[in-house]
């Protein structure tokens, strides 16, 4: 199985507690976590992806909006950066220790941070990070 994810969300992973926009969404956001911390291969898209799915029906829906849109850019180049290799829609991707360990540590050196600005988990985020991402569900093995 492949998890489609979209840039951003490469950064917001390595900070999810459990909290989220609603029940449904964190329930499957844990199975998606859980998944992730299997080794469960990487599939990135463009536009909503597995982790927005459980908000799709909703009235007030944010994850077509161009903020989120530019957050993804954002995400897309500086992972793409640190990691050497292009983050675009089509490319795979998988999370071993050391992808975690250095996503983590730029994600705590601000290096990759642009892509939160003017996001509302941005606290919470910081938070987590400087706490050495301890209750992470997809954890640094
Ligand atoms: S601040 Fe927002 S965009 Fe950045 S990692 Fe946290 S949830 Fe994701």
């Amino acid at each position: 199985m492949t998890i489609r994810l979209r840039a951003h969300h490469l950064l917001c992973l390595l900070t999810y507690v459990g909290k989220g926009y609603s029940p449904a969404f964190t329930a499957n956001y844990d199975a998606i976590a859980e998944r992730l911390s299997r080794g469960e291969d990487i599939l990135l898209v463009s536009g909503p992806d597995d982790v927005c799915a459980p908000l799709l029906d909703e009235p007030e829906l944010h994850c077509l909006n161009d903020s989120v849109i530019e957050r993804d850019r954002l995400a897309a180049r500086d992972v793409g950066v640190l990691l050497a290799r292009p983050i675009r829609a089509g490319a795979r991707l998988s999370l071993d220790a050391a992808t975690l360990a250095s996503l983590r540590a730029a994600f705590s050196a601000g290096v990759t941070r642009e892509a939160c600005q003017g996001c509302e988990w941005a606290s919470l985020c910081t938070i987590v990070a400087a706490g050495g991402y301890r209750d992470v569900r997809v954890p640094t093995l």
